[in-house]
């Protein structure tokens, strides 16, 4: 009798946002929502005409399927917008549909013996693919909330997010740049998640090619879900370079784009143009300082209010830390009791344990509803 695949049960973590909603649900009064991980404001103008345009000429010229990398005319761009700079080429650009598929199946690549360092708290699709792909080797680098130095142990692969989900916070440079020092010593790669590189302030290394040495390590991922609001649309990129293990991960990345994508639509590689181009980049930095005026409002609030905050300075992320001995499902209990959704801290790891996570992807209104309802919480 056929079996089912058993790294699936491997998966012990519980999902908690079925019970957010659940508990949601049972809320008496409307909520302040300030758990959401997802855009609150609509497709900028650029990118939809961009989009409506392509499906237009799709009515009238067939446009099959497309390089399974992506088109050269976005690879184009994303150099020359991004990577220029640092020595990348387009060939060495990945067009893809998005950074959560991304980030697991890079650790595809590579044998299952390989030692995973992974933050503790971190975004669940990193530790979650591991278990996935049996991946047994897991090494816990504790993000408690500042990320941590590089260990004395030898990691073979690492995840690293800046800036990062769920903590908020930003890698500094000189951090990075003993990060990138490590994997040179240990001929180590680094996934590195670079979701919400818009957000950071001009001081933060957006991309870890900033860093020397960089190119011979590490992979980067980006996408535009976050930055250009396509978290409905599906599109982001890979950069691995040929520096890599001699050319062997860039190979064997293109031979697993061949085997298993036809390439990310057309119409939606277009609209991902559009948001590179002058007007494209203004409307989505004004929607991305929109996020960060909210992020910052909440965060000055409650720091005002004397709570122990972290985060959200390079990243719409807030991470508040409950009082002592209360866990991150009592905190969020204690806090939806006054109106509020957060995200438990432990949702992302053991280390997330009293924490919980806000989010600045809301409206002005939301913020001052949920700073107006603070007063009243027993602290
Ligand atoms: N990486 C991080 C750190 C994220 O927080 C998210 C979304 O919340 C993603 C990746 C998902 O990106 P995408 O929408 O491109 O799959």
């Amino acid at each position: 009798m056929v079996k089912v695949n058993a790294d699936y049960h491997s998966i012990a973590r519980p999902f908690i946002f079925p019970m957010i909603e659940a508990k949601v649900a049972k809320h008496p009064k409307p909520v302040i929502n300030l758990g959401i991980g997802d855009i609150s404001l609509p497709l900028i103008p650029t990118v939809a005409k961009a989009i409506k345009e392509a499906v237009h000429k799709m009515e009238k010229t067939p446009v099959g399927y497309g390089p399974s990398t992506g088109y050269p005319f976005l690879k184009e761009a994303i150099i020359e917008n991004e990577y220029h700079q640092y020595g990348i080429s387009t060939d060495e650009v990945f067009i893809t549909e998005g950074t959560k598929a991304d980030s697991i199946a890079v650790q595809e690549l590579f044998c299952q013996s390989a030692c995973v360092g992974l933050l503790d708290p971190t975004y669940p699709a990193y530790s979650d693919g591991c278990l996935l792909s049996g991946k047994t080797h897991r090494f816990p680098l504790p993000c408690t909330p500042y990320f941590p130095e590089p260990p004395e142990e030898t990691l073979d692969l690492i995840y690293l997010c800046s800036p990062n989900n769920p903590t908020g916070i930003a890698m500094h440079r000189e951090l990075m740049t003993r990060w990138v020092a490590y994997a040179q010593r240990h001929n180590s790669i680094i996934f590195f998640d670079g979701a919400y590189a818009a957000f950071a302030t001009p001081s933060i290394p957006k991309s870890i090619y900033e860093i020397q040495g960089a190119r011979q390590v590490a992979i980067e991922m980006r996408s535009f879900s976050k930055t250009a609001g396509f978290t409905g649309l599906r599109c982001a990129y890979v950069i691995v370079p040929k520096e890599l293990l001699e050319g062997k991960v860039h190979a064997l990345w293109t031979l697993r784009q061949n085997i298993k994508c036809n390439g990310v639509s057309y119409p939606i590689q277009c609209g991902a143009l559009a948001s590179l181009s002058q007007e494209g980049k203004k409307e989505a930095g004004a929607q991305v300082n929109y996020y960060m005026t909210q992020t910052k409002a909440l965060r000055e609030g409650l720091q005002e209010r004397g709570i122990p905050i972290f985060g959200g300075i390079d990243c719409p992320y807030l991470w508040w830390s409950a009082p002592q001995g209360v866990s991150s499902w009592q905190f969020f209990d204690l806090l939806l009791d006054h109106g509020i959704v957060s995200i438990p801290g432990i949702g992302f790891g053991l280390q997330g344990e009293g924490y919980v996570r806000l989010s600045g992807f809301v409206s002005p209104e939301t913020v001052q509803a949920a700073l107006d309802a603070l007063p009243l919480l027993i602290y």
